[in-house]
């Protein structure tokens, strides 16, 4: 099954046309970048369903660019959300739980401000949720 997963989320890069390198020790360093106008993500190798949803959310960020220079709470949705439409299994326990606590550091970190008083955002969180079901 890791194989699977594995093969899909460098399938997935491959047509996003990203270069997928899965090889950090520390899934904290996870992230999407462009360099030189390139898309590269980083990750950590897809041992579960966990990391292959972390791989799946950076590459949404690919899919889904963010419209300023930092990700914000509605980018960081937008990434899950296609991720959990993109990927060939459902989450699991562990990687909802996941999950939720990342969007809620996202919440309180540093972009409340900012998705407050869009109401796309709320559209955004309900579509995730549901995709959850
Ligand atoms: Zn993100």
């Amino acid at each position: 099954m890791t194989y699977e997963l594995s093969k899909h989320a460098h399938d997935l890069a491959t047509a996003l046309g990203v270069a997928l390198y899965s090889d950090l020790d520390d899934e904290s360093y996870a992230q999407a970048n462009v360099l030189s106008g390139q898309w590269r993500v980083d990750t950590v190798p897809v041992t579960d369903v966990r990391t292959y949803y972390i791989a799946l959310h950076e590459l949404g960020h690919v899919a889904n660019p963010p419209a300023g220079t930092v990700s914000e709470f509605p980018d960081e949705l937008r990434a899950w959300l296609w991720a959990v439409e993109s990927a060939l299994v459902m989450p699991d326990n562990e990687t909802r739980v996941f999950m939720a606590c990342k969007l809620a550091g996202y919440r309180s970190l540093r972009s409340e401000f900012h998705w407050r008083g869009q109401p796309e955002v709320n559209d955004l969180y309900d579509a995730l949720v549901a995709s959850l079901r």
